[in-house]
């Protein structure tokens, strides 16, 4: 990260505290949630299989920038299905950061060849080991690994949703983020339980157990970018939600926190990491803030 932005985020996280503001800084795009894929756990892909045009995208991404955006992410459906003519979703990056946003990351589920060297970070599902991920995922495990062996950047990050299938994978998934080249980290989720899908749903117990073998790999030196000093909040469903300095645009729409927030009760058992980071780190949670500078300077 730029010295430049580092004093820009710190300045809005100081301004937030402070002042109890509610300003967003983190803004998410939808271009699309078309998706070639059918994952176990998902309950948002192809519900209009619509892939939004060039000038429209552009758009939204303007309107996050107006709010005070300087984080952006692209996300789906699949992000690499993207396509408006001849352009793609690297010329969505090389905007964004031609209009200003300071890092701008693609979450994928890593089936299309892997070239976006100008994204910050890449965030690519990885739900397990072969079979786990295969489980939930199709047969897609091999593709993906091949994938990042070619890609043309090291800004790949594993992105893994704890899930009643997967559970007993975590050391797997962090051994693999150790020792890929272009893979720089892990960050984790917990299954947040959507009404079609809450068979998949962790119980405290387990979500505990899953946190003590991530502080271990942690101890043992795997490239893990989330926080410990939140593991006891997101263990207990004990933070705040929603995160007012997260935004989600989708067709004009704009959402506070994640498309997430319509569903009724779901905020109360949100596993999402980002949140609880966020949202402690804006309530001035001192230990999270030294860790989230340490973690982030490390890994962007
Ligand atoms: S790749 Fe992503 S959007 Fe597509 S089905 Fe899987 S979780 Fe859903
Ligand atoms: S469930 Fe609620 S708190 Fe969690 S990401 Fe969705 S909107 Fe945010």
């Amino acid at each position: 990260m730029k010295f430049s932005s580092f004093v820009r985020f710190a300045s809005f996280g100081i301004k937030t505290i402070v002042f109890r503001k509610k300003k967003p800084i983190l803004g998410t795009v939808i271009i699309t949630d078309r998706c070639n894929l059918k994952c176990k756990h998902c309950s948002v892909n192809n519900i209009t299989a619509i892939v939004h045009p060039y000038e429209k995208v552009k758009g939204e991404m303007q309107q996050l920038y107006d709010m005070g955006v300087r984080i952006l992410f692209f996300c789906g459906g699949e992000t690499f299905l993207w396509k408006d003519g001849d352009k793609t979703l690297r010329d969505l990056v090389i905007e964004a950061k031609k209009m200003g946003f300071l890092i701008v990351n693609v979450v994928t589920n890593g089936t299309f060849p892997i070239d976006l060297p100008e994204a910050d970070l890449i965030l690519l599902s990885v739900d397990g080991d072969r079979e786990k991920h295969n489980e939930i995922r199709g047969e897609t495990y091999d593709l993906i690994m091949k994938n990042i062996e070619n890609a043309t950047a090291d800004n790949i990050c594993f992105y893994m949703a704890i899930n009643q299938i997967n559970k007993g994978t975590i050391r797997d998934v962090c051994e693999k983020a150790r020792d890929m080249k272009n893979v720089r980290a892990v960050s984790f989720n917990f299954h947040t339980p959507y009404p079609d899908t809450r068979e998949l749903a962790l119980s405290k117990e387990e979500k505990a157990a899953c946190c003590e073998v991530i502080t271990q790999m942690m101890k043992e030196g795997a490239p893990i970018f989330n926080l410990k000093s939140a593991f006891p909040y997101l263990i207990e469903n004990k933070f705040p939600t929603p995160c007012h300095q997260c935004v989600v645009i989708e067709d004009g729409k704009v959402s506070v926190c994640g498309r997430c927030i319509e569903v009724e009760g779901l905020c109360n058992e949100c596993g999402y990491f980002f949140v609880a980071e966020y949202t402690l780190l804006f309530r001035g949670n001192v230990k999270i803030i030294f860790e989230m500078l340490k973690t982030y300077l490390k890994y962007i």
